[in-house]
């Protein structure tokens, strides 16, 4: 159970962002302490050629171009970028509001490019990608064995980088204390337009807030070429993708841009997805950690998780490298290495609650018209909405008595 040594070897069950930045980050680490770590990656995906993909809007967020060159020692796929996210217009039931800030914009790229672009750079570490599905797992004192489609792994440790893969949450669960984080659904579609609407659409992400007790949030983004159209709540599904395409406050949006007649529901094909909204239970044990959306590291009620994979990925990584892979060594190390993702997220459960609550009675207007005139509330929107504030400086500037009675002042109104 003492930090990985000459030769040890470690099982990664899943290629996405996380599974894929700690194989980087053991093998680069590794080398520089001139150690000889055997990694075996197993993916059951295919994303060259686009086979198969994971689902995601592909908005990346900051520092996530810094982690890949600093951490990764990988330069960002710039080639890749399909648009700059510069900010977000965020609408309520009557009003909208732009929200611009933050240090760096994001960058919106097509996923399943991104993820076969780190999974080459894994190939191209030396490390071994095997393409499987894992189906079985033993977790016993001395070592791990994955059974597969295709041969039996062994290994000293296996890091659950699987995502919200059901199978292998239960496959966990049957030979450890894991349990998997409660959920949100998604339901996404694509939408063309002419380019003129593109250009005229420009380079923020539409984010909706909608009374309709279903429907958490929505947003449109901007993709170079098309806009992807996406909603999320506790069991979104397509009626309610089509109830959100016919909002008054969606439909003003593409009226505005004088395209409506080309807009063709029925054309535009689903995708559904699910995103963590609480922290995994016994995501860590005696040789073997959780990453990622496996773990539920992620904020817990907008975003960033292909930036919050990477992290964790790194992380367990480092854990594994210099302290050990017992539960112990995970408790000690991995857990407060993780505390900004953790101490927030009773902050980000808080503002859903209130979001969600004021988003129903109608009362998010009167929130955004303070925000108009009010520099700290607009910030604490951009904060929340663009996930590049943790929830608790949002939540505390927003719950200032001077700025909630602007708020009530304009609920009056
Ligand atoms: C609709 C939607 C939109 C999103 N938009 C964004 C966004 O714009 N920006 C953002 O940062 N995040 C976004 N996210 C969240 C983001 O997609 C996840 O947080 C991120 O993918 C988590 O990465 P991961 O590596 O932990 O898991 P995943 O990306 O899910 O990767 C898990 C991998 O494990 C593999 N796997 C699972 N089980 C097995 C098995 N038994 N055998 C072999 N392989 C296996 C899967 O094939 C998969 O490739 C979105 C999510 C959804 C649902």
């Amino acid at each position: 159970m003492v930090p990985l040594h000459e030769n040890s070897r470690v099982i990664i069950l899943g290629g996405g962002p996380s599974g894929a930045a700690c194989a980087l980050t053991l093998k680069r680490k590794a080398s520089m302490m001139g150690k000889r770590i055997d990694i075996i990656l197993i993916e059951g995906k295919q994303f060259a050629g686009e086979l198969h993909h994971n689902q995601c809007v592909g908005v990346l967020s900051p520092p996530l171009p810094r982690l890949l060159s600093d951490e990764l020692g990988i330069p960002f796929p710039d080639h890749l970028s399909r648009s700059k996210i510069t900010g977000y217009v965020l609408h309520t039931k009557n009003e909208r509001i732009t929200l611009d800030g933050g240090e760096e914009p994001s960058i919106a790229l097509r996923r399943v490019q991104f993820d076969d672009f780190m999974l080459d750079e894994v190939r191209k570490a030396g490390i071994t990608v095997m393409t499987a599905r894992a189906v079985d797992i033993e977790l016993h004192g001395d070592k791990v064995i994955i059974y597969t489609e295709n041969a039996p792994v062994e290994g000293d440790v296996v890091v659950g980088a699987f995502g919200l893969d059901e199978g292998s949450a239960a496959m966990f669960g049957r030979v450890s204390d894991y349990r998997p984080p409660d959920e949100l659904s998604s339901v996404v579609t694509k939408y063309h337009p002419s380019s003129e609407v593109i250009s005229l659409f420009g380079e923020r992400i539409h984010a909706f807030l909608p009374t309709h007790p279903r429907i958490e949030f929505g947003g449109i983004t901007p993709k170079g070429n098309h806009l992807t159209i996406n909603i999320a709540g506790k069991s979104v599904d397509s009626p309610l993708m089509q109830s959100f395409l016919s909002m008054p406050e969606v439909v003003k949006l593409f009226d505005h841009m004088k395209d409506m007649g080309k807009f063709d529901h029925d054309d535009a094909r689903l995708f559904k997805g699910r995103f963590p909204c609480t922290l995994a239970k016994g995501y860590y044990g005696n040789r073997y950690v959780m990453v990622g959306d496996a773990a539920g590291l992620v904020r817990s009620f907008k975003g960033k998780g292909v930036t919050s994979g990477i992290q964790t990925g790194i992380r367990a990584a480092n854990t594994m490298l210099f302290v050990g892979i017992s539960k112990e060594a995970f408790h000690d190390d991995y857990c407060p290495a993780n505390e900004d993702i953790i101490s927030d997220m009773p902050y980000g459960r808080v503002m859903r609650f209130i979001t969600i609550t004021l988003a129903r009675f109608g009362l998010l207007d009167a929130v955004v018209r303070a925000a108009k005139t009010d520099p700290g509330l607009r910030g604490a929107l951009f904060g929340a909405v663009s996930a590049q504030f943790a929830y608790k400086p949002v939540l505390i500037k927003s719950i200032q008595p001077r700025r909630m009675l602007g708020v009530v002042r304009e609920f009056l109104k």
